[in-house]
């Protein structure tokens, strides 16, 4: 890079402050992980956090917004990962830059302002630049000639750099229905000495780099073949923001810019390579780099390695860029040395990567570890099978096989299939999916855009507009007020039965109310909705549940107890009070665990997840290891005494990044207005969070926590109660503890001691019931000694002994050889545990004649299923048919007779 060329975080931060010279507002890059849209794996581009806002159901302050946003393009409908270290341009993790009109400007500015700050401020040449809009191949939409006519305006663009482009390119949709448009690309001419283009395709090769989308939002898909134009029109653009840093620091590829050359630098330093091996071998350096930029950004974003979803995405992309360093010849974890030059890099404009630092690293190197072990066998494994592939003369691997490898050697398909490919071959991925298909892996990210409300959103938009129209609600909509009164009063304003208004609804009947305005709470940031009671003179519903299907709306989900309500009946709304009591304990007790978590546990145990309920609270957080018992009671300790020093809660409003800045925690994958309410407790917690709480910490009554346990690779997931449950729970226990202390005959305090004593005394009467039984044993063979069987001269003892160990036995065995010196047999067995064990010995000159204790034992333990063997003199079996003893015993007379012959 030379001295006057602009650095990435210049060129980043000229985007922003250009754009806000035009009247936007920053905005900050939301998470790569979609708030509140489960159906979206990652964000793939800049709109997903505004998607509601083009959807209607979501509302801004402000109607031009400008951002960097963190985009990941690794699966589902966006996936470029194929082209990741194959071309200069694509990366899984890159930035978008974009600029937004909500029904503010549309295609004239949009399109001035990009000329202007590609021409004017970044200073590009203009004949370097084309331009192209939507013309429909299949002529059902009209040709985009408003576009053309604005591109046609713009000082020095040339008319021949404007090329017509059909749907796959030009056309934008977010869904099979909902708000779309045509588009207009703007590509850089890498290689201008060619001469002019006439043919469009060229803009498709490598001469050419697509630098940014201007989409102009004006039709609402109803179905294939219905466009309807949207009352309001939108801007969304995207400008990728490493092509452009490629360009203005007039290098060849987008790995070369000081965005990620930093990174490449780091992996020749540790693979030792010179400029020119590192320029002969660069598909390595772009993926290391790509990935290790990817796997700390995700895991800053709380996404961490695992076999689902986006956790198996952060795995694979941690395990595929430890197997490009094999590449360099290093087999030992590294990444996170890449992982740290990424921290450094991006930390100013990313804070959470400094935040996060420790957990990047540490989750990166254990990732790595745990595929070093199995990488090999796993490599050595696939080759037999490609082997096999290629034998029988075939080119695809079987998808079974390709998943085989994943759940026992933890190999993503990714490398299979790079491995597969650096042969010539295939993995048959549909088949993968169907074996993997309870690992749901990549699934459910068909839809890049998820689901898109479709009739349901257009109904209640309707009734809301008609609602407004009629003077009936403000522009406001439905007054929320969850955190003051328990009860409003207002008219019925509309009811809903089976999807259609109606005027009046009778008992039993399922419905759904909207009044002027509601106290219940909405289920977000994990609290669960309130439940509670609408009434009026002779009737009453019982509501169950809330939402929002458009902003500003708010339906109460009920069931009409008894009467028959109707549309303009004055009507009563009230929260059930008790559980909403109970959902405010557990609500502030999970900001008192959280902060315990961070104190005792250390500031990477951030929260992934919650659930606010009125009979428990559940709070996942990231974290590697089991808690200790010590540490749990220790962070349940902690709470305690937070709720008895009776802090007040502190709830205000403000500017979401002043809250940001004076540290006050952010809730993962959770979506923020710009104006934000934050709950403080002293100094120990401070929260972003739209919850109903207590007002003072002494409220939450009592904390105990229930469980602690893992729900994926890297989270860990306690489950606690608080006030009425805690009691409960506190005196269940007691009763139990009452009901122990009853049967031992003493006091509470006294159980613990009075078992443990009983405990002790049982093991005594173990121990000498074990002794009274060896010497049993011994006075039984005794007994046996006096009376041996003579089988051709040679004494012999066979018997099953009662209640018998191992060890009795053998001493009853050395006991024979002591009192029997000479020609002498013995064969004991017991049944210990439910299966037969045996001891055979015999004296030293039966081994002379071949009338061995190891044959024996192997001859009667055959017999009952077993087998052993051992020394000449002294040899132990076992089997398992305890009832075939007898019998086996019985033949060893015969045995030693057919020896003698
Ligand atoms: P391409 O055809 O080059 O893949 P695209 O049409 O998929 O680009 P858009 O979805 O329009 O791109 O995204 C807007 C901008 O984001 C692009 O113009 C480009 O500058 C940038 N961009 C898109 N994909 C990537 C990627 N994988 N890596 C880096 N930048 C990207
Ligand atoms: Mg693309």
């Amino acid at each position: 890079m030379k001295k006057n060329q602009p650095t990435g975080n210049e060129i980043r931060q000229s985007y922003i402050d250009f754009f806000i010279g035009k009247d936007h507002k920053f905005v900050r890059s939301s998470s790569l992980v979609p708030g509140g849209d489960s159906t979206l794996l990652f964000t793939n581009a800049g709109m997903v956090q505004f998607k509601d806002v083009f959807l209607g159901i979501d509302n801004r302050e402000y109607t031009r917004a400008t951002n960097s946003q963190k985009c990941m393009r690794v699966a589902g409908k966006h996936n470029d990962l194929d082209d990741v270290g194959q071309d200069d341009t694509h990366h899984t993790f890159f930035e978008m830059m974009g600029n937004w009109s909500f029904g503010d400007y549309y295609k004239k500015e949009a399109i001035s302002y990009a000329w202007e700050l590609l021409t004017e401020i970044w200073k590009l040449p203009k004949d370097r630049l084309y331009a192209t809009v939507f013309e429909d191949e299949q002529n059902l939409i009209p040709t985009d000639e408003e576009a053309v006519e604005h591109w046609l305006n713009q000082p020095g663009f040339n008319k021949d750099r404007l090329f017509y482009i059909g749907r796959k390119d030009n056309f934008w949709e977010m869904g099979d229905t909902g708000p779309c448009g045509p588009c207009s690309e703007i590509h850089y001419d890498l290689r201008p000495e060619e001469g002019p283009v006439t043919d469009k395709s060229i803009l498709d090769t490598d001469r050419f780099t697509e630098i940014w989308n201007l989409v102009f939002i004006q039709y609402n898909r109803k179905g294939p073949d219905q466009l309807d134009p949207l009352p309001s029109t939108h801007i969304d653009t995207g400008l990728g923001l490493d092509r452009v840093a490629a360009i203005l620091q007039n290098t060849d590829s987008n790995y070369r810019t000081d965005l990620l050359f930093p990174l490449v630098e780091a992996v020749q330093e540790l693979s030792g390579d010179t400029d020119q091996e590192r320029e002969d071998n660069f598909t390595p350096y772009r993926v290391i780099a790509d990935h290790a930029r990817a796997a700390s950004f995700l895991i800053a974003d709380g996404v961490v390695p695992g076999n689902l979803g986006r956790n198996y995405i952060c795995r694979m992309i941690i395990r595929r860029g430890y197997r490009f360093g094999g590449h360099l010849g290093l087999h030992s974890p590294f990444l996170a040395k890449i992982a740290s030059v990424v921290i450094n890099l991006y930390q100013e404009a990313y804070p959470e990567l400094k935040q996060n630092r420790k957990i990047i690293l540490d989750t990166i190197t254990r990732e790595e570890e745990q595929f070093q072990q199995t990488l090999e066998n796993a490599t050595l494994h696939l080759e037999d099978m490609l082997d096999e592939v290629q034998n029988q003369k075939q080119t695809l691997l079987p998808g079974e096989k390709a998943a085989n490898l994943y759940t026992t050697y933890g190999m993503p398909l990714e490398i299979t299939r790079d491995i597969a490919r650096e042969r010539n071959l295939q993995v048959d991925e549909e088949g993968f999916h169907k074996a993997m298909d309870q690992h749901r892996i990549i699934s459910g990210a068909g839809n890049a855009m998820g689901d898109v409300g479709g009739e349901e959103v257009e109904f209640f938009r309707n009734l809301l507009t008609s609602l407004q129209e009629n003077g009936k609600l403000d522009s406001g909509g439905v007054g929320y007020h969850p955190y003051d009164t328990l009860t409003r009063q207002g008219k019925i304003l509309a009811l809903i039965v089976d999807g259609e208004e109606v005027q009046s609804a009778g008992e039993k009947k399922s419905v759904q109310v909207i009044l002027p305005e509601t106290p219940f709470y909405i289920e977000a940031g994990g609290q669960v909705s309130d439940t509670g009671i609408i009434e009026g003179k002779n009737w009453k519903i019982v509501v169950n549940d809330l939402y929002q299907p458009a902003a500003g709306l708010i339906v109460h989900q009920g069931t009409i107890l008894q009467g028959k309500p109707k549309v303009g009946d004055a009507a009563t709304v009230k929260v059930d009070q008790v559980r909403r009591m109970d959902i405010k304990r557990n609500h502030t007790g999970t900001h008192l665990l959280h902060a315990a978590l961070d104190q005792i546990i250390g500031e990477h145990a951030r929260q992934a997840g919650s659930l606010v309920a009125p009979d428990h609270l559940r709070f996942d957080f990231t974290h590697n290891q089991a808690l200790s018992a010590e540490e749990i009671k220790s962070v349940e300790e902690e709470v305690n005494r937070r709720i008895l020093e009776d802090h007040p809660l502190a709830i205000t409003h403000k500017p979401l990044q002043e809250a940001i800045d004076e540290g006050a925690r952010a809730l993962f994958g959770e979506k923020y207005g710009d104006t934000v309410r934050t709950i403080k407790m002293g100094d120990f917690s401070y929260e972003l969070c739209g919850g109903t709480h207590c007002e003072r910490s002494s409220e939450v009554g009592l904390f105990l926590i229930t469980s602690e346990g893992s729900t994926a690779a890297g989270i860990r997931r306690i489950e606690a109660v608080t006030g009425r449950y805690a009691y409960q729970l506190v005196q269940t226990r007691f009763e139990e503890l009452k009901t122990a202390a009853q049967y031992l005959s003493t006091g509470l305090d006294q159980v613990a001691y009075q078992t443990n004593a009983l405990l002790e005394l049982q093991k005594m009467a173990e121990k000498s019931r074990d002794r009274l039984l060896k010497k049993l044993a011994i006075i039984e063979l005794n007994q046996a000694l006096e009376n041996l069987e003579e089988v051709n001269g040679i004494k012999l003892l066979t018997t099953i002994v009662e209640d018998a160990d191992l060890d009795t036995l053998r001493v009853m065995a050395d006991r024979f050889r002591q009192r029997v010196s000479e020609k002498g047999v013995v064969l004991l067995a017991a049944v210990i545990d439910g299966s037969p064990r045996m001891i055979a010995a015999v004296t030293e000159d039966m081994i002379q004649i071949g009338i061995k204790a190891g044959d024996l034992v192997q001859h009667v333990a055959t017999q009952v299923g077993g087998g052993g063997g051992g020394r000449p003199g002294l040899a132990e079996a076992g089997g398992k048919d305890p009832e075939k003893l007898p019998e086996a015993l019985d033949s060893v007379a015969a045995w030693i007779k057919g020896k003698l012959q």
